[in-house]
């Protein structure tokens, strides 16, 4: 099962206690009935699907209720750290890529018959 650390709490909880609200750190466009439909389609529906470092809202449901950030990898679905809303991002970076096992496959001269 996997442990969550709440921030506010200062324990580390069952998952089934959280709900995933999305991407953290969004930023709602100042005047957002001057922005053209493209813009806010950019702000309000497109969200970046990165493989490997994000950040993401969530929120204690079972526990104390609030909302909390925090990083993730989605390789290995580890959280590598929470934090309190409205603190800054942390300054993380992920985890240098390594380079995927390909087998390939080689012809040779008996393929061709
Ligand atoms: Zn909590």
């Amino acid at each position: 099962m996997l442990l969550i650390h709440c921030p506010y709490c200062q324990e580390e909880r069952s998952e089934l206690e959280f709900r995933n609200a999305g991407d953290a750190h969004l930023v709602r466009p100042a005047n957002i009935a001057a922005i053209s439909d493209e813009e806010f389609e950019e702000y309000f529906f497109l969200r970046d699907n990165p493989k490997g470092l994000i950040f993401e809202r969530w929120r204690h449901m079972h526990g104390c209720g609030r909302f909390f950030n925090a990083a993730r990898d989605t390789v290995s679905d580890k959280f590598v750290m929470t934090y309190k809303a409205g603190e800054p991002k942390p300054d993380l970076h992920p985890a240098p890529a390594t380079s995927a096992t390909v087998e390939t496959y080689e012809a040779t001269e008996g393929d061709a018959r």
